[in-house]
Protein backbone atom coordinates (compact mmCIF):
# COMPACT_ATOMS: atom_id res chain seq x y z
CA UNK A 1 0.00 0.00 0.00
CA UNK A 2 1.10 3.42 -0.67
CA UNK A 3 1.63 5.00 2.55
CA UNK A 4 2.40 8.41 1.89
CA UNK A 5 -1.40 9.22 1.28
CA UNK A 6 -2.01 8.35 4.56
CA UNK A 7 1.21 10.28 5.80
CA UNK A 8 0.05 13.19 4.44
CA UNK A 9 -3.01 12.99 6.61
CA UNK A 10 -1.42 12.56 9.53
CA UNK A 11 2.28 13.54 10.19
CA UNK A 12 4.79 15.72 8.47
CA UNK A 13 7.47 13.22 10.30
CA UNK A 14 9.74 10.96 8.74
CA UNK A 15 9.12 8.02 11.43
CA UNK A 16 6.61 5.39 9.93
CA UNK A 17 3.70 6.03 11.11
CA UNK A 18 1.19 3.59 13.88
CA UNK A 19 -1.58 1.58 13.40
CA UNK A 20 -3.25 4.29 14.59
CA UNK A 21 -2.41 7.03 12.12
CA UNK A 22 -4.17 4.40 9.68
CA UNK A 23 -7.20 4.44 11.99
CA UNK A 24 -7.46 8.25 12.22
CA UNK A 25 -7.00 8.52 8.35
CA UNK A 26 -9.29 5.90 7.67
CA UNK A 27 -11.94 7.55 9.74
CA UNK A 28 -11.97 11.09 8.27
CA UNK A 29 -11.75 9.08 5.12
CA UNK A 30 -15.05 7.81 5.95
CA UNK A 31 -16.20 10.82 7.19
CA UNK A 32 -15.69 12.87 3.95
CA UNK A 33 -17.31 9.86 2.17
CA UNK A 34 -20.10 10.53 4.47
CA UNK A 35 -19.77 14.27 3.98
CA UNK A 36 -20.71 14.35 0.36
CA UNK A 37 -22.91 11.52 0.11
CA UNK A 38 -25.25 13.41 2.63
CA UNK A 39 -25.05 16.37 0.86
CA UNK A 40 -25.97 14.49 -2.59
CA UNK A 41 -28.97 13.38 -0.38
CA UNK A 42 -29.81 17.17 -0.09
CA UNK A 43 -30.53 17.61 -3.64
CA UNK A 44 -33.92 16.48 -3.09
CA UNK A 45 -36.89 17.07 -0.37
CA UNK A 46 -37.43 13.16 -0.56
CA UNK A 47 -33.87 12.08 0.84
CA UNK A 48 -32.58 15.13 2.40
CA UNK A 49 -33.91 14.29 5.74
CA UNK A 50 -31.48 11.04 5.58
CA UNK A 51 -28.65 13.07 3.91
CA UNK A 52 -28.34 15.40 7.14
CA UNK A 53 -28.33 12.32 9.21
CA UNK A 54 -25.70 10.71 7.26
CA UNK A 55 -23.77 14.03 7.38
CA UNK A 56 -24.35 14.26 10.65
CA UNK A 57 -23.06 10.88 11.76
CA UNK A 58 -20.01 12.20 9.03
CA UNK A 59 -19.12 14.73 11.40
CA UNK A 60 -19.30 12.87 14.95
CA UNK A 61 -16.86 10.54 13.53
CA UNK A 62 -14.68 13.24 11.93
CA UNK A 63 -14.58 15.18 15.65
CA UNK A 64 -13.70 11.00 17.03
CA UNK A 65 -10.98 11.15 14.93
CA UNK A 66 -9.53 14.56 15.84
CA UNK A 67 -9.83 13.76 19.63
CA UNK A 68 -7.64 10.56 18.77
CA UNK A 69 -5.52 12.44 16.60
CA UNK A 70 -3.75 14.22 19.73
CA UNK A 71 -2.54 11.26 21.50
CA UNK A 72 -1.67 9.77 18.23
CA UNK A 73 0.41 12.78 17.18
CA UNK A 74 1.90 13.37 20.57
CA UNK A 75 3.72 9.68 19.75
CA UNK A 76 1.28 8.57 22.95
CA UNK A 77 -0.35 5.27 20.93
CA UNK A 78 3.08 4.61 19.43
CA UNK A 79 4.94 5.80 16.04
CA UNK A 80 6.22 9.04 15.75
CA UNK A 81 5.99 11.89 18.52
CA UNK A 82 5.09 15.77 18.21
CA UNK A 83 8.37 17.30 17.51
CA UNK A 84 7.47 20.96 18.83
CA UNK A 85 7.48 22.89 22.20
CA UNK A 86 4.10 22.50 23.50
CA UNK A 87 2.62 19.15 23.09
CA UNK A 88 -1.67 19.58 22.88
CA UNK A 89 -3.77 17.96 25.35
CA UNK A 90 -6.66 17.20 25.53
CA UNK A 91 -9.06 19.31 27.82
CA UNK A 92 -12.11 16.88 28.09
CA UNK A 93 -14.28 19.76 30.58
CA UNK A 94 -13.46 22.37 27.76
CA UNK A 95 -14.78 19.64 25.52
CA UNK A 96 -17.88 18.58 27.66
CA UNK A 97 -18.70 22.35 28.05
CA UNK A 98 -18.37 23.28 24.62
CA UNK A 99 -20.52 20.13 23.41
CA UNK A 100 -22.95 21.16 26.10
CA UNK A 101 -23.53 24.88 24.70
CA UNK A 102 -24.06 24.24 21.07
CA UNK A 103 -26.28 21.38 21.79
CA UNK A 104 -28.21 23.63 24.15
CA UNK A 105 -28.09 26.94 22.28
CA UNK A 106 -27.86 24.72 18.60
CA UNK A 107 -30.89 21.96 18.71
CA UNK A 108 -34.09 23.97 20.30
CA UNK A 109 -33.90 26.74 17.60
CA UNK A 110 -33.00 24.51 15.28
CA UNK A 111 -36.47 22.74 16.42
CA UNK A 112 -38.69 25.32 16.66
CA UNK A 113 -37.72 27.85 14.27
CA UNK A 114 -40.86 27.96 11.63
CA UNK A 115 -39.77 27.47 8.01
CA UNK A 116 -40.50 30.99 7.35
CA UNK A 117 -37.61 32.14 9.83
CA UNK A 118 -34.74 29.96 8.51
CA UNK A 119 -32.54 32.18 6.82
CA UNK A 120 -32.23 34.14 9.75
CA UNK A 121 -31.13 31.15 11.33
CA UNK A 122 -28.83 29.95 8.98
CA UNK A 123 -27.34 33.54 8.66
CA UNK A 124 -26.83 32.91 12.89
CA UNK A 125 -25.64 29.86 12.73
CA UNK A 126 -23.10 30.69 9.57
CA UNK A 127 -22.10 33.56 11.81
CA UNK A 128 -21.12 31.56 14.28
CA UNK A 129 -19.11 29.29 12.22
CA UNK A 130 -17.65 32.34 11.03
CA UNK A 131 -17.00 33.87 14.78
CA UNK A 132 -15.11 30.16 15.91
CA UNK A 133 -13.05 30.38 12.56
CA UNK A 134 -11.54 33.95 13.43
CA UNK A 135 -11.27 32.90 17.33
CA UNK A 136 -9.03 29.70 16.19
CA UNK A 137 -6.64 31.97 14.16
CA UNK A 138 -6.76 34.48 16.93
CA UNK A 139 -6.02 31.21 19.60
CA UNK A 140 -3.39 29.63 16.96
CA UNK A 141 -1.30 33.00 17.01
CA UNK A 142 -1.51 33.21 20.72
CA UNK A 143 -0.10 29.51 21.23
CA UNK A 144 2.43 30.07 18.59
CA UNK A 145 3.76 33.32 20.58
CA UNK A 146 2.78 35.70 17.46
CA UNK A 147 3.93 32.84 14.97
CA UNK A 148 7.55 31.98 16.83
CA UNK A 149 6.85 28.69 17.92
CA UNK A 150 5.67 25.64 15.87
CA UNK A 151 4.51 22.60 16.93
CA UNK A 152 4.32 19.57 14.34
CA UNK A 153 2.85 21.85 11.46
CA UNK A 154 5.22 23.44 9.23
CA UNK A 155 5.10 27.68 10.40
CA UNK A 156 3.96 28.29 6.58
CA UNK A 157 0.42 26.71 6.69
CA UNK A 158 -0.24 27.83 10.32
CA UNK A 159 0.80 31.55 9.71
CA UNK A 160 -0.93 31.49 6.02
CA UNK A 161 -3.88 29.55 6.58
CA UNK A 162 -4.59 31.69 10.23
CA UNK A 163 -4.24 34.66 8.45
CA UNK A 164 -6.58 34.67 5.99
CA UNK A 165 -8.74 32.24 8.40
CA UNK A 166 -9.25 35.76 10.50
CA UNK A 167 -9.82 38.11 7.57
CA UNK A 168 -12.61 35.79 6.11
CA UNK A 169 -13.64 34.51 9.40
CA UNK A 170 -14.18 37.97 10.82
CA UNK A 171 -16.11 39.42 7.91
CA UNK A 172 -18.30 36.27 7.49
CA UNK A 173 -19.23 36.75 11.15
CA UNK A 174 -20.04 39.97 11.43
CA UNK A 175 -21.80 40.09 8.51
CA UNK A 176 -23.86 37.18 8.82
CA UNK A 177 -25.14 39.12 12.48
CA UNK A 178 -26.33 41.98 10.57
CA UNK A 179 -28.28 39.76 7.98
CA UNK A 180 -29.70 37.71 11.37
CA UNK A 181 -30.68 41.80 12.59
CA UNK A 182 -31.89 42.59 9.05
CA UNK A 183 -34.18 39.44 8.66
CA UNK A 184 -35.79 38.96 12.18
CA UNK A 185 -36.08 42.77 12.39
CA UNK A 186 -34.16 43.41 15.24
CA UNK A 187 -33.10 47.32 14.10
CA UNK A 188 -35.49 50.12 14.37
CA UNK A 189 -36.82 51.36 11.00
CA UNK A 190 -35.31 54.55 11.48
CA UNK A 191 -31.89 53.94 13.33
CA UNK A 192 -31.46 50.90 9.93
CA UNK A 193 -32.44 53.77 7.39
CA UNK A 194 -29.60 56.00 9.46
CA UNK A 195 -27.46 52.61 9.44
CA UNK A 196 -27.96 52.24 5.75
CA UNK A 197 -27.31 55.70 4.69
CA UNK A 198 -23.82 55.56 6.71
CA UNK A 199 -22.46 52.09 5.16
CA UNK A 200 -23.53 53.75 1.79
CA UNK A 201 -21.37 57.00 2.31
CA UNK A 202 -18.63 53.87 3.93
CA UNK A 203 -18.50 52.12 0.50
CA UNK A 204 -15.18 53.35 -0.07
CA UNK A 205 -14.10 53.14 2.94
CA UNK A 206 -14.60 49.26 2.94
CA UNK A 207 -11.90 49.11 0.40
CA UNK A 208 -9.65 50.70 2.56
CA UNK A 209 -10.58 48.75 5.53
CA UNK A 210 -9.92 45.34 3.28
CA UNK A 211 -6.67 46.59 2.07
CA UNK A 212 -5.78 47.17 5.76
CA UNK A 213 -6.44 43.94 6.72
CA UNK A 214 -4.38 42.60 3.99
CA UNK A 215 -1.43 44.64 5.19
CA UNK A 216 -1.71 43.92 8.34
CA UNK A 217 -1.66 40.42 6.95
CA UNK A 218 1.25 41.20 5.04
CA UNK A 219 3.28 42.84 7.88
CA UNK A 220 2.50 39.53 10.03
CA UNK A 221 3.72 36.87 7.45
CA UNK A 222 6.90 38.74 7.15
CA UNK A 223 7.35 39.25 10.94
CA UNK A 224 7.04 35.34 11.17
CA UNK A 225 9.50 34.69 8.22
CA UNK A 226 11.62 36.92 10.63
CA UNK A 227 11.29 34.84 13.55
CA UNK A 228 7.97 35.82 14.99
CA UNK A 229 6.51 37.55 18.12
CA UNK A 230 4.52 40.40 16.84
CA UNK A 231 2.37 41.68 19.55
CA UNK A 232 -1.04 40.42 19.75
CA UNK A 233 -2.70 43.90 19.24
CA UNK A 234 -1.62 43.75 15.55
CA UNK A 235 -4.19 40.74 14.95
CA UNK A 236 -6.83 41.94 16.88
CA UNK A 237 -6.64 45.01 14.57
CA UNK A 238 -6.42 42.68 11.81
CA UNK A 239 -9.90 41.17 13.06
CA UNK A 240 -11.69 44.41 13.95
CA UNK A 241 -10.57 45.97 10.06
CA UNK A 242 -12.11 42.95 8.98
CA UNK A 243 -14.75 42.79 11.20
CA UNK A 244 -16.08 46.30 10.46
CA UNK A 245 -15.66 45.75 6.94
CA UNK A 246 -18.11 42.82 6.88
CA UNK A 247 -20.43 45.25 9.05
CA UNK A 248 -20.40 47.58 6.82
CA UNK A 249 -20.63 45.55 3.46
CA UNK A 250 -24.22 43.83 4.30
CA UNK A 251 -25.55 46.75 5.95
CA UNK A 252 -26.99 48.26 2.88
CA UNK A 253 -27.96 45.23 1.36
CA UNK A 254 -31.89 44.63 2.00
CA UNK A 255 -35.06 43.20 -0.18
CA UNK A 256 -34.90 40.77 -2.41
CA UNK A 257 -31.03 40.31 -2.36
CA UNK A 258 -30.70 38.93 0.88
CA UNK A 259 -30.72 35.17 -0.06
CA UNK A 260 -27.97 35.44 -2.44
CA UNK A 261 -25.79 37.72 0.57
CA UNK A 262 -26.58 34.64 2.86
CA UNK A 263 -25.19 32.17 0.58
CA UNK A 264 -22.43 34.35 -0.12
CA UNK A 265 -21.80 34.45 3.33
CA UNK A 266 -22.02 30.86 3.85
CA UNK A 267 -19.50 30.46 0.94
CA UNK A 268 -17.03 32.62 2.94
CA UNK A 269 -17.50 30.62 6.22
CA UNK A 270 -16.41 27.38 4.75
CA UNK A 271 -13.28 28.82 2.68
CA UNK A 272 -11.72 30.65 6.17
CA UNK A 273 -12.84 27.03 8.03
CA UNK A 274 -10.74 25.38 5.02
CA UNK A 275 -8.05 28.00 5.86
CA UNK A 276 -8.03 27.16 9.49
CA UNK A 277 -8.07 23.60 8.49
CA UNK A 278 -4.76 24.34 7.25
CA UNK A 279 -3.37 26.18 9.88
CA UNK A 280 -4.60 23.20 12.62
CA UNK A 281 -3.38 20.88 10.45
CA UNK A 282 -6.93 19.39 10.70
CA UNK A 283 -8.09 18.00 7.30
CA UNK A 284 -11.64 17.41 8.04
CA UNK A 285 -11.94 20.97 8.69
CA UNK A 286 -10.25 21.51 5.29
CA UNK A 287 -12.35 18.74 3.51
CA UNK A 288 -15.38 20.31 4.83
CA UNK A 289 -15.00 23.94 4.94
CA UNK A 290 -14.02 23.32 0.85
CA UNK A 291 -17.23 21.30 0.40
CA UNK A 292 -18.99 24.27 2.20
CA UNK A 293 -17.20 26.78 0.36
CA UNK A 294 -17.48 25.07 -2.94
CA UNK A 295 -21.06 24.17 -2.76
CA UNK A 296 -21.79 28.32 -1.09
CA UNK A 297 -20.29 29.46 -4.14
CA UNK A 298 -22.19 27.48 -6.65
CA UNK A 299 -25.19 28.10 -5.13
CA UNK A 300 -24.63 31.94 -4.69
CA UNK A 301 -23.82 31.53 -8.24
CA UNK A 302 -27.10 30.19 -9.33
CA UNK A 303 -29.35 32.52 -7.00
CA UNK A 304 -27.40 35.89 -9.08
CA UNK A 305 -28.05 34.61 -12.06
CA UNK A 306 -31.78 33.52 -11.18
CA UNK A 307 -31.90 37.22 -10.04
CA UNK A 308 -30.51 38.54 -12.75
CA UNK A 309 -27.84 40.05 -10.82
CA UNK A 310 -23.90 39.82 -10.66
CA UNK A 311 -22.27 39.74 -7.26
CA UNK A 312 -20.28 42.34 -7.44
CA UNK A 313 -23.73 44.29 -8.29
CA UNK A 314 -25.15 42.49 -5.10
CA UNK A 315 -22.24 43.78 -2.75
CA UNK A 316 -22.14 47.19 -3.78
CA UNK A 317 -25.16 48.26 -4.68
CA UNK A 318 -27.87 47.43 -2.55
CA UNK A 319 -31.58 48.12 -2.82
CA UNK A 320 -34.68 47.29 -0.91
CA UNK A 321 -35.35 46.73 2.58
CA UNK A 322 -34.70 49.84 4.35
CA UNK A 323 -32.80 51.54 0.93
CA UNK A 324 -34.27 54.42 -0.18
CA UNK A 325 -34.73 53.53 -3.51
CA UNK A 326 -37.60 51.38 -2.33
CA UNK A 327 -41.11 52.17 -3.02
CA UNK A 328 -43.58 52.65 -0.17
CA UNK A 329 -44.49 49.91 2.30
CA UNK A 330 -47.70 49.10 2.44
CA UNK A 331 -48.82 52.32 0.14
CA UNK A 332 -51.86 51.82 -2.75
CA UNK A 333 -50.97 54.84 -4.98
CA UNK A 334 -50.62 53.06 -8.15
CA UNK A 335 -54.69 52.97 -9.06
CA UNK A 336 -57.78 51.15 -8.59
CA UNK A 337 -58.01 48.11 -6.70
CA UNK A 338 -60.48 45.08 -7.36
CA UNK A 339 -61.75 42.89 -4.91
CA UNK A 340 -63.42 39.85 -5.49
CA UNK A 341 -65.26 37.12 -3.54
CA UNK A 342 -64.19 33.69 -2.46
CA UNK A 343 -67.45 32.29 -4.35
CA UNK A 344 -66.52 34.56 -7.54
CA UNK A 345 -62.98 33.31 -7.32
CA UNK A 346 -64.14 29.16 -7.52
CA UNK A 347 -66.61 30.03 -10.29
CA UNK A 348 -64.21 31.56 -12.58
CA UNK A 349 -61.59 28.69 -11.63
CA UNK A 350 -63.97 26.14 -12.13
CA UNK A 351 -65.09 27.30 -15.72
CA UNK A 352 -60.93 28.00 -16.60
CA UNK A 353 -59.17 25.37 -19.13
CA UNK A 354 -55.61 26.25 -17.22
CA UNK A 355 -54.76 27.35 -13.64
CA UNK A 356 -51.62 28.50 -12.42
CA UNK A 357 -51.10 28.85 -8.89
CA UNK A 358 -48.19 31.00 -8.09
CA UNK A 359 -47.04 30.54 -4.28
CA UNK A 360 -44.73 32.61 -2.31
CA UNK A 361 -43.78 33.59 1.22
CA UNK A 362 -47.45 34.26 2.45
CA UNK A 363 -48.72 30.68 1.61
CA UNK A 364 -45.49 29.42 4.20
CA UNK A 365 -46.86 31.95 6.73
CA UNK A 366 -50.44 30.66 6.02
CA UNK A 367 -49.62 27.09 5.96
CA UNK A 368 -52.26 26.71 3.04
CA UNK A 369 -50.50 24.20 1.35
CA UNK A 370 -53.00 21.64 1.77
CA UNK A 371 -55.85 23.27 1.46
CA UNK A 372 -54.25 24.59 -1.91
CA UNK A 373 -53.85 20.84 -3.18
CA UNK A 374 -57.64 20.29 -2.27
CA UNK A 375 -58.56 23.05 -4.55
CA UNK A 376 -56.24 21.91 -7.01
CA UNK A 377 -58.13 18.29 -6.63
CA UNK A 378 -61.25 19.65 -7.15
CA UNK A 379 -60.41 21.62 -9.66
CA UNK A 380 -59.21 18.98 -11.52
CA UNK A 381 -62.27 17.06 -11.18
CA UNK A 382 -63.89 19.40 -12.91
CA UNK A 383 -61.37 18.49 -15.75
CA UNK A 384 -59.25 22.24 -15.36
CA UNK A 385 -55.36 21.82 -15.56
CA UNK A 386 -54.02 23.07 -12.57
CA UNK A 387 -49.90 23.50 -12.29
CA UNK A 388 -47.68 25.53 -10.12
CA UNK A 389 -45.31 28.04 -11.32
CA UNK A 390 -42.14 28.14 -9.05
CA UNK A 391 -40.16 31.38 -8.62
CA UNK A 392 -36.40 30.48 -7.63
CA UNK A 393 -36.39 33.11 -4.46
CA UNK A 394 -40.07 32.73 -3.78
CA UNK A 395 -40.84 32.42 0.02
CA UNK A 396 -37.61 32.67 2.39
CA UNK A 397 -35.14 30.31 1.40
CA UNK A 398 -34.01 28.54 -1.88
CA UNK A 399 -36.93 25.41 -2.37
CA UNK A 400 -38.65 27.09 0.32
CA UNK A 401 -41.88 26.91 -2.42
CA UNK A 402 -41.24 23.23 -3.48
CA UNK A 403 -40.73 21.71 0.04
CA UNK A 404 -44.37 23.32 1.22
CA UNK A 405 -45.75 21.92 -1.68
CA UNK A 406 -43.97 17.81 -1.71
CA UNK A 407 -45.27 18.22 1.85
CA UNK A 408 -48.75 18.32 0.87
CA UNK A 409 -48.11 15.56 -1.83
CA UNK A 410 -48.31 18.31 -4.84
CA UNK A 411 -46.95 16.10 -7.78
CA UNK A 412 -43.33 17.42 -8.58
CA UNK A 413 -44.14 17.19 -12.20
CA UNK A 414 -46.87 19.67 -11.57
CA UNK A 415 -44.20 21.94 -9.60
CA UNK A 416 -43.01 24.30 -13.02
CA UNK A 417 -39.86 26.24 -12.96
CA UNK A 418 -40.00 29.97 -13.72
CA UNK A 419 -38.15 29.40 -17.53
CA UNK A 420 -40.64 26.58 -18.31
CA UNK A 421 -43.67 28.21 -17.02
CA UNK A 422 -43.32 31.91 -17.78
CA UNK A 423 -44.90 30.95 -21.48
CA UNK A 424 -47.30 29.63 -20.25
CA UNK A 425 -49.22 32.83 -18.95
CA UNK A 426 -50.17 34.22 -22.03
CA UNK A 427 -52.42 31.51 -23.09
CA UNK A 428 -54.05 30.60 -18.99
CA UNK A 429 -57.43 31.87 -17.88
CA UNK A 430 -56.87 32.09 -14.40
CA UNK A 431 -53.63 32.81 -12.12
CA UNK A 432 -53.81 32.46 -8.55
CA UNK A 433 -51.27 33.86 -6.60
CA UNK A 434 -50.68 32.90 -3.25
CA UNK A 435 -48.91 35.08 -0.85
CA UNK A 436 -46.68 35.90 -3.56
CA UNK A 437 -45.80 39.81 -4.40
CA UNK A 438 -42.07 40.71 -5.42
CA UNK A 439 -41.35 37.33 -7.57
CA UNK A 440 -44.90 38.56 -9.82
CA UNK A 441 -44.04 42.37 -10.05
CA UNK A 442 -44.50 43.29 -13.35
CA UNK A 443 -41.93 46.72 -12.51
CA UNK A 444 -38.80 44.43 -12.38
CA UNK A 445 -39.30 43.95 -16.31
CA UNK A 446 -41.16 47.25 -17.09
CA UNK A 447 -39.74 50.19 -14.92
CA UNK A 448 -36.19 50.84 -15.42
CA UNK A 449 -36.57 53.10 -12.14
CA UNK A 450 -37.88 50.31 -10.20
CA UNK A 451 -35.27 48.90 -7.34
CA UNK A 452 -35.90 45.42 -9.01
CA UNK A 453 -35.63 46.63 -12.31
CA UNK A 454 -33.68 43.49 -14.30
CA UNK A 455 -34.99 41.00 -11.45
CA UNK A 456 -36.68 37.75 -13.10
CA UNK A 457 -40.44 37.30 -12.43
CA UNK A 458 -43.34 35.02 -13.34
CA UNK A 459 -45.42 36.55 -15.90
CA UNK A 460 -48.43 36.36 -14.43
CA UNK A 461 -49.66 39.86 -15.78
CA UNK A 462 -50.35 38.63 -19.31
CA UNK A 463 -52.41 35.66 -17.55
CA UNK A 464 -55.95 36.34 -19.04
CA UNK A 465 -57.32 36.73 -15.70
CA UNK A 466 -55.33 36.92 -11.68
CA UNK A 467 -56.63 36.54 -8.33
CA UNK A 468 -54.09 37.43 -5.80
CA UNK A 469 -54.90 36.30 -2.21
CA UNK A 470 -53.25 38.56 0.58
CA UNK A 471 -54.13 40.36 4.07
CA UNK A 472 -53.98 43.91 2.66
CA UNK A 473 -52.09 45.85 0.05
CA UNK A 474 -48.76 46.05 2.29
CA UNK A 475 -45.83 45.10 0.45
CA UNK A 476 -43.56 42.18 -0.17
CA UNK A 477 -40.68 41.67 1.42
CA UNK A 478 -38.08 44.20 -1.16
CA UNK A 479 -40.63 46.75 0.20
CA UNK A 480 -41.94 47.93 -3.07
CA UNK A 481 -45.32 48.45 -4.29
CA UNK A 482 -46.76 45.83 -7.10
CA UNK A 483 -48.39 47.42 -9.89
CA UNK A 484 -49.75 44.17 -10.47
CA UNK A 485 -52.59 44.68 -7.88
CA UNK A 486 -53.81 47.59 -9.76
CA UNK A 487 -54.16 46.06 -13.62
CA UNK A 488 -57.33 45.58 -14.88
CA UNK A 489 -57.17 42.05 -14.92
CA UNK A 490 -56.22 41.45 -11.35
CA UNK A 491 -58.76 41.32 -8.47
CA UNK A 492 -58.06 40.67 -5.05
CA UNK A 493 -58.76 38.94 -2.08
CA UNK A 494 -58.30 39.86 0.73
CA UNK A 495 -57.85 37.80 4.03
CA UNK A 496 -55.11 34.79 5.18
CA UNK A 497 -54.28 32.78 2.29
CA UNK A 498 -55.09 29.58 4.24
CA UNK A 499 -58.93 30.74 5.28
CA UNK A 500 -59.25 32.49 1.65
CA UNK A 501 -58.70 28.72 -0.16
CA UNK A 502 -60.42 27.06 2.33
CA UNK A 503 -63.29 29.36 1.48
CA UNK A 504 -62.90 28.49 -2.36
CA UNK A 505 -62.54 24.79 -1.72
CA UNK A 506 -66.11 25.10 0.22
CA UNK A 507 -67.09 27.33 -2.98
CA UNK A 508 -65.98 24.59 -5.24
CA UNK A 509 -67.94 21.80 -3.12
CA UNK A 510 -70.74 23.66 -4.03
CA UNK A 511 -70.68 24.06 -7.40
P1 LIG B 1 -42.98 38.64 -0.64
O1 LIG B 1 -42.25 38.78 0.63
O2 LIG B 1 -42.64 39.53 -1.76
O3 LIG B 1 -44.56 38.83 -0.39
C1 LIG B 1 -45.24 37.99 0.47
C2 LIG B 1 -46.66 38.49 0.57
O4 LIG B 1 -47.35 37.53 1.35
C3 LIG B 1 -46.76 39.80 1.31
O5 LIG B 1 -47.01 40.86 0.41
C4 LIG B 1 -47.89 39.60 2.32
O6 LIG B 1 -48.90 40.56 2.10
C5 LIG B 1 -48.42 38.20 2.00
N1 LIG B 1 -48.75 37.44 3.19
C6 LIG B 1 -48.05 37.32 4.33
N2 LIG B 1 -48.70 36.54 5.20
C7 LIG B 1 -49.84 36.17 4.59
C8 LIG B 1 -50.94 35.36 4.98
N3 LIG B 1 -51.02 34.79 6.18
N4 LIG B 1 -51.93 35.17 4.09
C9 LIG B 1 -51.89 35.76 2.88
N5 LIG B 1 -50.88 36.53 2.45
C10 LIG B 1 -49.87 36.72 3.31
O7 LIG B 1 -42.87 37.11 -1.05
P2 LIG B 1 -42.46 36.42 -2.42
O8 LIG B 1 -42.49 34.96 -2.13
O9 LIG B 1 -43.26 36.95 -3.54
O10 LIG B 1 -40.97 36.88 -2.67
C11 LIG B 1 -39.93 36.48 -1.82
C12 LIG B 1 -39.12 37.68 -1.39
O11 LIG B 1 -38.29 37.31 -0.29
C13 LIG B 1 -38.20 38.17 -2.50
O12 LIG B 1 -38.05 39.56 -2.41
C14 LIG B 1 -36.89 37.45 -2.16
O13 LIG B 1 -35.76 38.08 -2.68
C15 LIG B 1 -36.91 37.52 -0.64
N6 LIG B 1 -36.12 36.49 0.02
C16 LIG B 1 -36.10 35.23 -0.49
C17 LIG B 1 -35.33 34.26 0.09
C18 LIG B 1 -35.21 32.92 -0.56
O14 LIG B 1 -34.18 32.28 -0.46
N7 LIG B 1 -36.28 32.46 -1.20
C19 LIG B 1 -34.56 34.54 1.33
C20 LIG B 1 -34.71 35.89 1.84
C21 LIG B 1 -35.47 36.81 1.19
P3 LIG B 1 -49.95 40.93 3.27
O15 LIG B 1 -49.14 41.35 4.44
O16 LIG B 1 -50.77 42.01 2.67
O17 LIG B 1 -50.74 39.69 3.54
Amino acid sequence: MNTEIFNVFVTSSQTPPSAWNYVVSALYIVAFGMFIYGLMGLTGPKTAVRGNWIAGIGMVLAIAATILNVPVRNGQLGGPEGSGVSTPTINWVLIAVGLLVGVVLGIPPARRTKMTAMPQLVALFNGVGGGTVALIAWAEFIETDGFQHFRDTPAGPVVAGSLIAAIIGSISFWGSLVAFAKLQELLNKNLERNLVKAAKAFQLANIVLLLVSIAIAIYLAINAANGGGANTWWIVGLLVAAGIMGLFVVFPIGGADMPVVISLLNALTGLSAAAAGIALNNTAMIVAGMIVGASGSILTNLMAKAMNRSIPAIVFGAFGGGDDGAGPAGGAEGGTVKSTSASDAAIQMAYANQVIVVPGYGLAVAQAQHAVKEMAGLLEDKGVEVKYAIHPVAGRMPGHMNVLLAEADVPYDAMKEMDDINGEFNRTDVAIVIGANDVTNPAARNDPSSPIHGMPILNVDEARSTIVLKRSMSSGYAGIENPLFFADATSMLFGDAKGSVDSIVEELKAL
